[in-house]
């Protein structure tokens, strides 16, 4: 095994042990959080390694990042895709990918559905949500959800699986712990309120920097980048 392999597993065990310690102390099973691998910063050869390591959910931000990595044999692999989408990727990105979590208007899924008919098949989509209420950030707001997501169940091809979120970096693992607690509570609401248009069962949330306080408040998926990387020359 090469140094940056070993390297790679090495950390890929340390972030398993910390979803395993978090579930644990969330009375929690360590099998209910998947853990998404963000791609992101590194190339194939990392990317490789990850996947030999046990990997096989990777998650990649931008779109052309993730066709060009999901071109490439790695085996059996499902891609995610986190980041923002253009309506004029939809169709490129849809036959790659086995989720995408950052769906974050009518007209995406719109696009997303129309996509997924024309090739027999449907998509499994989060909804994101901007619960730190960041300008920066993509996202409906949680009352922009509540109004729109009852009508969410006119798209025959498209799986609303669940929700997902960015923490606020600014306020710390406090603040960043509020904003799991409200995507919970807004999916346990929309979920109530309107049982027939998505299971909702996926909440995509935590990263390398707060995953703890994800698991604690319910991540069923957390997206981990820089932690898996850690300590690579690059
Ligand atoms: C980069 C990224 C991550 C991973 O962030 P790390 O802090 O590197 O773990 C998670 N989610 C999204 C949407 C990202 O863009």
């Amino acid at each position: 095994m090469s140094a940056p392999a070993a390297c790679i597993a090495a950390n890929l065990d340390r972030v398993r042990q910390r979803i395993a310690t978090a579930a644990d102390a969330a009375g929690r099973s360590a099998d209910d959080v998947t853990l998404l691998a963000v791609t992101k910063y590194v190339g194939l050869p990392e990317v490789q390694a990850l996947v030999a390591a046990g990997c096989h959910e990777l998650g990649e931000s931008r779109p052309q990042a993730l066709w060009e990595k999901a071109a490439e044999p790695l085996g059996p692999v499902h891609w995610h895709l986190i980041g923002h989408l253009q309506r004029n990727k939809v169709r490129r990105t849809v036959p790659d990918v086995a989720m995408i979590h950052s769906v974050d208007s009518e007209r995406l899924l719109a696009a997303i559905d129309e996509a997924a008919a024309d090739l027999d098949r449907s998509m499994r989509v989060l909804l994101e949500v901007n619960t730190s209420g960041d300008d920066a950030k993509h996202g409906w707001s949680p009352d922009q959800l509540r109004l729109l997501f009852p009508m969410l169940n006119k798209f025959a091809h498209v799986e609303i699986r669940g929700l997902m979120t960015m923490a606020s970096r600014a306020g710390g693992t406090d603040v960043a712990r509020e904003n799991f607690a409200a995507l919970r509570h807004l999916r346990d609401e929309l979920r109530d309120a309107s049982p027939g248009v998505g299971s909702l069962d996926e909440l995509s949330m935590g990263m390398s920097g707060d995953l703890e306080a994800a698991i604690a408040e319910g991540a069923t998926i957390v997206r981990v980048g820089s932690a898996l990387f850690e300590g690579l020359r690059r």
